[in-house]
């Protein structure tokens, strides 16, 4: 890899290589590309360790990419009550906007979704409005999955969290496809049964060589990132082209505009996601016949 390369605007600061960028750091200062604006005064915690929140967060994203797939996204903190982490919001995906409470711990941080999920907005174009659930089905299917990757979720907390959030994607009676059901659960948790089943069509179509990554990783190559908006056919054809498969389109034309009804339960049983025989956890089994598949979505390409 060239040094040029290396100190990139694009693909410094949050390289999946961070040695290398540490290593050739002090020789220039390495431009961020996810940065912390503003002032975070009134806060518990030292702005050091926001930065470091930001940082991890914007590294957890630019793993699965290769590098933070857009040139610059500002971080700005409002400060609100409590220890949490409130909601986020990302605007015209160069601008992120989060609530952290006064007291917020470092504990908080480092369990946090928000910040992933928000900037994983900036890494895919926008759409039409009636599309929505296929950018928030992105960051809701990738959140959990990049946070696993990162070490910081296991595998099963992964699986659990699909198999609670799945079934209010569903559709109900009198839905008349994504495109056309703007219900929360729809758009939430409908898009991501959409891109996990998207994952699970590449993966099996192409037996393992490509998944949703290599789809994505196109996209934002192609520039499609949270800057721009692009036509859904420009990001179905992009998406397919990189895996060699209609699985995307073809995806996309069931579950877009008919309600397309799936066996979640049966769905999840071969993967191999059990709800305990008590209360509401989930347990793993090894031998389900689509475990390896199941394992590879989270620890995989
Ligand atoms: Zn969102």
């Amino acid at each position: 890899m060239s040094l040029l390369l290396t100190l990139a605007p694009l693909s410094s600061g949050v390289r999946a290589d961070s040695n290398l960028t540490h290593r050739r750091a002090h020789r220039r200062p390495v431009p961020r590309v996810v940065r912390l604006l503003g002032s975070v005064r009134g806060l518990r915690l030292p702005r050091a360790r926001i930065v470091r929140w930001v940082d991890h967060s914007a590294h957890t994203v630019a793993r699965y990419y290769g590098r933070f797939p857009a040139s610059r996204v500002d971080v700005s903190v409002r400060r609100g009550y409590g220890r949490r982490v409130g909601a986020g919001r990302t605007h015209a995906g160069r601008r992120i906007v989060i609530r952290l409470g006064r007291r917020v711990s470092s504990h908080a941080l480092d369990r946090d979704w928000v910040l992933v999920h928000e900037l994983l907005h900036t890494t895919f174009p926008r759409l039409a409005r009636r599309h929505r659930w296929m950018r928030e089905g992105l960051a809701t299917y990738l959140e959990p999955i990049l946070r696993a990757r990162a070490g910081d979720l296991s595998e099963r907390e992964v699986w659990a969290r699909f198999a609670s959030g799945l079934p209010q994607g569903l559709p109900r009676r009198g839905d008349r496809g994504l495109d056309r059901t703007p219900s929360w659960g729809r758009v939430y948790w409908g898009g991501t049964l959409y891109w996990l089943l998207a994952d699970m069509g590449i993966r099996r179509q192409t037996h393992g060589r490509r998944s949703l990554r290599d789809a994505l990783r196109a996209i934002a190559a192609a520039g499609g990132n949270g800057r721009v908006v692009w036509p859904m056919a420009r990001v179905l054809r992009v998406g397919d082209r990189a895996t060699g498969t209609h699985v995307m389109s073809r995806l996309y034309r069931r579950m877009a505009r008919s309600p397309h009804p799936v066996d979640l339960r049966a769905l999840l049983l071969r993967l191999g996601v059990h709800r305990a025989t008590r209360g509401r956890a989930f347990a793993l089994d090894h031998t389900a016949p689509m475990a390896r598949l199941r394992r590879a979505i989270v620890r995989g390409r």
